[in-house]
């Protein structure tokens, strides 16, 4: 079977044929092979994001990215007495405090126009507003325009009150160096198919061992009962506590291996950069706007402003994936915007062939 494009989408996006092959054996799933496979993957997992393996755990959870986020949401807020911050500067900082709502959860909300980063001093300011919050959540790479927040810097500021930190490291955990240990956050999410360029099928959540000891009871629902899922993980090495994803859990492994043999996060990051830089400059060479400034841009996904008002975002879709790309309309309410992921088995000869097409797209509807 031929791949009939590649994917310019911030995952599922592009994998080698090399992981997809690893999806040709069926596993048991409470064989030992299997569980080394698993056990494996939490290890290396705890490298690639620098954290210290005797004070943070991986846990594995059945489901796309959002199910992560929602297993720790709705697991490390106690079901009485939380409040938890949001700071949100677009959709996926939305469907956060979405996940609040569903879950009852008191949250205060610290909204920025999704073309802005999250700011630091509005975050210390709207803390000494609310000494009642408990719990922080925020997102690194927002991938609704491709802005990566300053999680850095609104660490610091948790620490010093006691809070408990939650990043959704989605878009970033793989393609952007990340230290755990040196943010020293709580909890950080990510799931198999971003920037370590496996297949969808789990998410995974790095947690500080000290916090996630504390959870015990506090999750409502069964299935996204994250200290459960980590206690049967941990218990017998490996075990998933239902039915696990095996296909994907070997294409991960395979992924894993990859990233290894790229060099690691750094020379990734470096590639992912490198794609992002040849397309903006390309693409505003051909006449369309950034959405968002360049300071904060992240290399994963990038927004540009539809050229004219009688641009057609359909018709410059199909034009493209006829050609080999698949592209990815915008997220950002108030601006007519699309996107162009950068990340995934993508290099620069593949941008250059993009921009070629954008061009001659532009020649045919002068
Ligand atoms: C992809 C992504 C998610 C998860 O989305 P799913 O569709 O559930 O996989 C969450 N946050 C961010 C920032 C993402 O990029």
């Amino acid at each position: 079977m031929k791949q009939p494009y590649l994917l310019l989408t911030p995952g599922p996006l592009s994998t080698t044929p090399t992981v997809k092959e690893a999806m040709q054996i069926d596993y048991c799933t409470w064989d030992s092979d299997y569980r080394n496979v698993t056990e494996t993957i939490r290890q290396q997992i705890l490298e690639l994001a620098q954290a210290d393996p005797d004070a943070y755990t991986t846990v594995l959870l059945q489901g796309s990215g959002s199910y992560g986020v929602e297993a720790t949401i709705g697991t490390a807020l106690p079901r009485e007495g939380a409040v938890l911050m949001i700071a949100v500067n677009g959709a996926y900082g939305h469907r956060i405090s979405e996940i609040a709502d569903y879950y009852g959860i008191e949250h205060v909300d610290v909204v920025f126009n999704e073309d802005e980063a999250v700011d630091p001093a509005q975050i210390e300011a709207a803390l000494d507003a609310h000494p009642e919050v408990t719990h922080f959540a925020t997102v690194h790479s927002e991938t609704t325009t491709g802005i990566l927040n300053p999680i850095e810097q609104l660490m610091p500021l948790m620490q010093a009150r006691g809070i408990v930190t939650i990043i959704d490291a989605m878009s970033s955990l793989g393609g952007v160096p990340i230290s755990v240990d040196g943010l020293d956050c709580d909890y950080l999410v990510s799931s198999a198919n971003k920037c370590v360029q496996g297949v969808p099928g789990f998410a995974f959540i790095i947690a500080k061992q000290a916090t996630l000891e504390k959870t015990a009871n506090n999750a409502r629902s069964l299935c996204l009962d994250l200290y459960a899922q980590w206690q049967a993980m941990t218990k017998q090495p490996g075990k998933w506590r239902f039915t696990s994803p095996t296909h994907v859990v070997h294409a991960f492994a395979q992924a894993l291996i990859e990233l290894k043999a790229e060099g690691g996060v750094t020379p990734r990051y470096e590639r992912y950069a490198a794609n992002q830089a040849l397309l903006s400059n390309g693409m505003q060479a051909l006449g369309f706007d950034l959405v968002i400034d360049p300071a904060v841009q992240g290399p994963i996904i990038t927004s540009f402003k539809y050229p004219t008002q009688h641009f057609d975002f359909a018709d410059f879709y199909q034009f493209i994936k006829e050609r080999g790309f698949v592209i990815y309309p915008g997220k950002v309410s108030a601006i007519p915007s699309f996107r162009i992921g950068t990340i995934g088995d993508i290099h620069t000869a593949d941008i250059k062939r993009l921009l070629a097409i954008v061009s001659d797209y532009q020649q045919l509807n002068r």
